[in-house]
């Protein structure tokens, strides 16, 4: 039978009606040197150096950007040790013994809304790009190169669609701190000088629409920002789904949103936005979903980036199973990365972890039911690719053109015979380079 299904269980009860609870001084933090872009760093400061918070200790080099690392506490450096990064790889991190003074760098300071009105889109790139700030929603994609583009823009579109099973943490965000959410997003409509803006939201009944609808209205009346509902499939949060059903625009399979006149920014990235231009503030803290089967207390969590998931795990009171049967996610359970050890640190791109019961599931063979084919959509053919990656014959991947996976995971969601069909589509891609 075929399973076409754009609809998966979304778990988000287990956090979504709780408040969001604080964590945010561990007694130290690790930054992370490296990350998925940038390869290699150099310091500033050594060992036994005191830092003050949102300092820069270094910088890290990626393809072609580079990024300033920031002190998220004030304290004293420690030495370099490798952690997991949420990519699933080991990195270098430098740690930062808390003093629990939060004493702020000098270069932390508040602009008033009349110097704020003054800034161009040259001065808010530059202030984003000295923040360090990326695409919090996972992408890790450096703003200031979206915020300094000089295409004609119509729209900006704020992604709040949260479509990952289990993640709420957006969620609460908006919920929390609407006021935060949209004047980020003023200044972002400011930078482009764009009239229009769109917060997308999913069309489920909750109270994002009316807390949105309110503060837009009582706040920020001059603004001209509808809030969308969206649909409830699966991956209604993915960018180029969210400028079809928001706006009825399509974008080609690599091709810029931006040259259709449309730029889409995550709700965490909107409000880093808020306190780069705001606070001259780079990413020190981030809302954070800590959830799964296998957690006994599920929660949100603001928390200090660079704080270990372990001491995060223990806020939740630990494991309900013993360590050895679980598995830990970095990131939602459809895209995320499982990894082998809950030794990882919050970065600025972690939007959760994921703790659930490791069942092991009996691949079957191939059906060839189809519903892979069905569900995807990126419109791709996974069994196929599948069956060419068994067989390394790389110009079948190509022509079946493995390179657009969305790498979503729902062809291996649907899959009746248990086969994890997204790895395969994943290797494909890999293959192609
Ligand atoms: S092939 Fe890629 S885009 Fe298509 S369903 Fe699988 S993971 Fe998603
Ligand atoms: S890979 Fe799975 S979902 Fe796809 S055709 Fe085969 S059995 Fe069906």
């Amino acid at each position: 039978m075929i399973k076409k299904s754009r609809k998966v269980r979304d778990y988000k009860a287990l956090t979504k009606a709780l408040p969001t609870l604080r964590y945010l001084n561990p007694s130290s933090v690790f930054i992370h040197l490296q990350n998925g872009r940038c390869k290699t760093y150099d310091l500033s400061v050594k060992e036994g150096d005191h830092v003050d918070l949102g300092e820069v200790i270094g910088i890290r080099h990626g393809g072609f950007f580079e990024q300033p690392v920031h002190s998220t506490v004030s304290g004293t450096i420690g030495s370099v040790s490798k952690k997991f990064h949420r990519t699933g790889r080991k990195v270098d991190c430098i740690e930062i013994i808390n003093d629990f003074k939060d004493t702020y760098h000098e270069s932390v300071f508040d602009r008033t809304d009349e110097e704020i009105k003054k800034l161009t889109q040259d001065d808010m790139v530059d202030i984003v790009r000295e923040k360090s700030l990326v695409g919090l929603g996972g992408s890790g994609f450096p703003t200031y190169i979206k915020l300094g583009t000089k295409e004609k823009i119509n729209v900006v579109v704020i992604n709040a669609v949260e479509c990952e099973p289990y993640l709420s943490s957006d969620y609460r965000l908006i919920l929390e701190h609407p006021g935060r959410v949209v004047t980020g997003l003023k200044y972002i409509m400011q930078a482009l000088n764009v009239d229009k803006a769109i917060i997308a939201i999913k069309s489920e009944k909750d109270p994002l629409f009316e807390v949105l609808t309110q503060v837009l209205k009582v706040r920020f009346p001059e603004l001209n920002v509808e809030v969308a509902k969206l649909g409830n499939h699966y991956p209604q949060g993915w960018e180029i789904e969210v400028f079809k059903w928001a706006l009825g625009i399509e974008i080609p399979f690599g091709e810029l949103p931006m040259k259709y006149g449309v730029i889409g920014f995550n709700v965490s990235t909107a409000v880093g936005v808020f306190d780069a231009i705001k606070h001259n503030l780079p990413v020190t803290k981030r809302h954070f979903t800590m959830t799964g089967d296998a957690i006994k207390f599920p929660q949100n969590i603001r928390v200090r980036v660079g704080t270990s998931v372990k001491e995060l795990v223990a806020l939740c009171d630990g494991y309900k199973e013993d360590l050895s049967e679980i598995l830990v996610v970095m990131g939602g359970p459809m895209m995320g990365v499982s990894t082998v050890s809950d030794d990882v640190i919050v970065s600025k791109t972690t939007t959760s972890v994921i703790v659930l019961k490791n069942v092991e599931y009996k691949e079957e063979p191939c059906v060839r039911c189809g519903s892979c084919v069905y569900s995807c959509p990126a419109h791709l053919e996974p069994v196929q690719i599948m069956n060419a990656v068994k067989r390394n014959d790389k110009d079948v991947m190509k022509g079946l053109e493995a390179y657009k996976c969305i790498e979503c995971g729902l062809c291996a969601y649907v899959c009746t015979s248990k086969i994890h069909v997204t790895d395969y589509v994943r290797k494909a891609k890999i293959k192609l380079g």
